[in-house]
């Protein structure tokens, strides 16, 4: 029998002959994989040795929301599967073109809770900090899909008007860094922010949203675990994975580094139609990531944004779901049922 580390040096041995190093995961620097992303529905439907009959949908989807994706990845996804839930999640199809009732730009009225630039603050006791527009992926369902990054970007005079706000209330007592993919901006960055939130007494935790740890898991460097532990401020970590195929050997790896570093790890889902809504594809995305030292912490239905309806799970089947989930898995396993709702201070409990 032929171990798993094998296969994967036979694997990698195989793709380097058809691929150029550099387009592969593992071989390249998390900024050259930022950098070269697949972002053309052609070139990805050919990697995956699709049908180009999906091609003028996948086009005209994309001239609203461009499409977006890491090499590593579209390596994680089953060649030749139409319905390849990693494939699910990033490919633009006909169906976002429709006018869908009560689904629109702006589904959480959070350009409505921006006091400065960069800053939402809609939660109590904490708040978030727009880092930047960039993701490593462009999430088909993302509720910021409409959002306007361009008006709320931290520059320097930005920067510093949202530290005062900071500063100035006393009852924030944890930053979330949020976007976009807050880590998809440079450590010398993020260093400077995080040295600076330490030295605000009241500002407890410091928590990242990313999907970067689980799309390209070469993120996790150790400058990054440098200037995210180590302080006074406690380090949280909420990774956004909505498929066991997401978690591979290398993202393994990379929770492993940051939970030996003392970060809390956690995870959030957005329920799917099609890609995770089933007690099966449920309780092996918690087992997954439990194995991999990660507690499931939401599972969130999606929220109504324009483009997304064909992803919509109704909510009563989200609780059907819920309670197999719980039939199977201990407690400690089974995420919180959740939806936002716009004006309130915290999200809202789906029993
Ligand atoms: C819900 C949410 C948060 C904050 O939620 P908590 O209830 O404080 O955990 C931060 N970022 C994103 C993207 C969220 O969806
Ligand atoms: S990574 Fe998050 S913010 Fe970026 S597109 Fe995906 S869901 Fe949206």
């Amino acid at each position: 029998m032929i171990t798993r580390s094998e296969l994967i040096v036979q694997m990698k041995a195989q793709m380097s002959e058809q691929i150029s190093a550099q387009t592969i995961g593992d071989f390249s620097s998390w900024q050259e994989q930022l950098a070269n992303t697949v972002n053309s529905p052609e070139q990805l439907l050919s990697m995956m040795g699709l049908s180009q009959e999906l091609l003028p949908a996948a086009l005209q989807a994309s001239n609203h929301f461009a499409l977006r994706v890491p090499h590593s990845y579209v390596h994680r996804m089953e060649y030749g599967n139409p319905d390849d839930p990693l494939l699910k999640q990033v490919l633009p199809l006909g169906a976002e073109c429709d006018e869908v009732e009560g689904f629109g730009l702006d589904p959480l009225a959070e350009q409505t809770q921006n006091p400065v630039d960069g800053v939402i603050h809609k939660y109590h006791g904490r708040m978030l900090l727009i880092v930047g527009g960039a993701c490593a992926v462009n999430c088909r369902f993302c509720f910021r899909r409409h959002f306007p990054y361009q008006d709320n970007r931290l520059d320097r005079e930005s920067w510093s008007r949202a530290m005062d706000y900071i500063r100035s209330d006393s009852t924030i007592k944890e930053v979330i860094l949020s976007g976009g993919d807050p880590l998809a901006t440079s450590d010398r960055r993020l260093q400077k922010l995080a040295l600076e939130l330490n030295g605000i007494p009241h500002v407890e935790t410091l928590r990242i949203h990313s999907r970067l740890p689980v799309v390209i898991p070469e993120r996790i460097t150790d400058e990054m675990i440098g200037w995210l532990t180590g302080h006074r401020i406690k380090p949280v970590m909420v990774i956004h994975a909505n498929h066991a195929n997401e978690i591979d050997d290398a993202v393994a790896d990379a929770m492993n580094k940051l939970r030996q570093a003392g970060v809390t790890l956690l995870n959030q889902s957005v329920l799917l139609r099609g890609i995770n809504d089933s007690v099966s594809a449920l309780t092996e995305l918690s087992n997954v990531l439990f194995n991999a030292g990660v507690l499931p912490y939401y599972l969130h239905v999606l929220d109504p944004v324009k483009g997304a309806a064909h992803f919509d799970v109704p909510d009563a089947t989200a609780r059907e779901l819920i309670r197999g989930v719980m039939a199977e898995c201990p407690g400690y396993l089974v995420p919180k049922l959740v939806r936002e709702i716009p004006g309130k201070p915290g999200k809202t409990w789906i029993n």
